[in-house]
């Protein structure tokens, strides 16, 4: 999912469109806004992408204030459903209140089990409403000290964005696992899941928001909390792999340059003779560049994408996703054929999209068809927010590498190494001490869960 937050601008819910709109690509199911005119929250909230979600202008005179949060889903626990879509809004006690979440609470389920025993009633699946409900039970009186007790409860994933009637509360989990920074436009304060969001509205970018700290924005400006005592970030190097988007300042590089490096990683560690490298488009694009630059071979786009088919990986459903990648992409024949082809992705999920477009790629007449994964094997599941499959839908799980090569038809195979990949990014310079994340790839999860129900949650 993506997030962004904006305080004290008169064009707040604009710009939020807009920040959401740069940030598409983190989700595509459904999106929303909620604004405040300082005294009242407004909301307007769709399934679908964000052109379609604010077709009419006049759903801006319906979010009027200097104060918005917005949200693109999509769903890692609770499913792909308008009641799911965020930001969520409720009114308590004390107010009304909005909230964005970015990321995954692996206790969400043992929480909603106590307070639905103590009579709570939920009107969403989504892990995130949890917070709400424990938000209202808070006991401290300020804001501040309420979000801090209740992400003393809370364990996870999260980059989270609130909205109150007159302040703007913005937090990532002590682990990081999810980006979240600051900028300032005009004065006002902007947070964002991603700062290629900052690009599009022209907002200056400040810095990334620390892991475990909450920063608070109302009419007196802005305070920085750290709510956690030991902070211990592990951020999630899958961002930097496939997740965000090659213009970001992700974790304090760009991704871009981090995407090249680990594909000049993998020309090193993965040679081969060949005629031309081929990007799979768009997330194998910059890793390529990067393979061709370090081997000598010429890139060339072998593949070309139609720009109009959603995200592939996004539609959950089988039948859509093999329909996908046929629609999506058709081979060059002039510079694959008579070639010996070294072809670039990402990631290898279930193997089926390497499978369908090697054949692709065979049929517009490769002689030779070498893949190479600009990460390592993905075999582990992920909780903390990116929606990866179960493990026995993970090709790699419980198959060899040459199994693999044998199963999506290519003459050979390689992965980036876990060395290599965790070389080619080096330690996340924003992110203060922090050691990424890969449990996608290792199985060592910075963050325990309870096994069975994350299962159940997933897929
Ligand atoms: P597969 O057919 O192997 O399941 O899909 C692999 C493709 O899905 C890759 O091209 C990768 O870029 C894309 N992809 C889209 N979303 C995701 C995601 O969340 N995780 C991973 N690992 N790959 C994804
Ligand atoms: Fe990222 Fe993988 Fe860790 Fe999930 S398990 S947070 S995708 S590195
Ligand atoms: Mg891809």
């Amino acid at each position: 999912c993506g997030v962004f937050g904006i305080f004290g601008h008169p064009e707040a819910s604009n710009l939020g469109y807009l920040g959401l709109y740069a940030l598409q690509h983190r989700g595509q199911e459904g999106c929303g806004i909620v604004s405040s005119d300082g005294s009242r929250l407004h909301a307007h909230r769709g399934m679908g992408l964000v052109a379609d979600v604010f077709r009419d202008e006049e759903i801006f005179n319906r979010l009027p204030g200097r104060s918005a949060i917005g949200h693109v889903r999509y769903s890692t626990a609770g499913g792909k459903d308008f009641k799911n879509v965020q930001p969520i809004m409720v009114d308590y006690l004390r107010g009304s209140i909005a909230v964005a979440h970015n990321g995954n609470l692996v206790n969400a389920q043992e929480i909603r089990n106590e307070l639905e025993l103590a009579g709570s009633i939920f009107s969403t699946t989504s892990d995130t409403e949890v917070i709400v409900h424990l938000l209202a039970r808070a006991q401290s009186d300020s804001l501040p000290d309420r979000v801090s007790e209740v992400l003393q409860m809370v364990r996870g994933a999260y980059s989270l964005v609130f909205l109150t009637e007159t302040r703007l509360v913005a937090v990532r989990d002590p682990n990081g696992f999810r980006p979240l920074v600051l900028g300032r436009l005009d004065g006002a304060y902007v947070v964002a899941s991603e700062s290629c969001a900052f690009d599009l509205i022209e907002a200056e970018f400040i810095r990334e928001i620390e892991p475990g700290e909450m920063i608070v924005v109302d009419k007196d400006g802005m305070k920085s909390y750290h709510v956690f005592g030991k902070v211990n970030p592990t951020p999630c190097i899958f961002e930097h792999i496939y997740f965000a988007r090659p213009d970001s300042i992700v974790f304090g590089r760009q991704v871009y340059g981090v995407r090249k490096e680990f594909g000049r990683m993998l020309a090193r560690e993965y040679a081969v003779d060949a005629d031309v490298v081929i990007p799979i488009p768009d997330s194998g694009v910059p890793a390529a560049i990067g393979y061709a630059e370090e081997s000598g071979l010429p890139f060339q786009l072998g593949l070309i994408r139609n720009h109009y088919v959603g995200r592939t990986f996004i539609e959950p459903q089988q039948s859509i996703r093999h329909f996908g990648v046929k629609i999506k992409l058709n081979p060059v024949r002039e510079v694959i054929e008579g070639k010996r082809v070294v072809v670039i992705d990402d990631s290898i999920v279930r193997g089926t999209t390497a499978r369908k477009i090697i054949k692709m790629i065979r049929a517009a007449g490769a002689r030779e068809i070498h893949m190479r994964i600009s990460s390592p094997p993905t075999s582990f599941p992920c909780y903390y927010g990116i929606d990866t499959p179960t493990r026995k839908e993970l090709i790699s799980s419980s198959h060899t590498v040459e199994e693999i090569n044998r199963y999506i038809t290519s003459d050979t195979l390689g992965y980036l190494s876990r060395e290599g990949m965790r070389n080619a990014v080096g330690e996340p310079g924003g992110t203060k001490g922090g050691h990424f994340c890969d449990a996608c790839f290792s199985g060592f999860y910075p963050v325990k869960f309870p096994r069975l129900k994350a299962d159940s949650q997933l897929g």
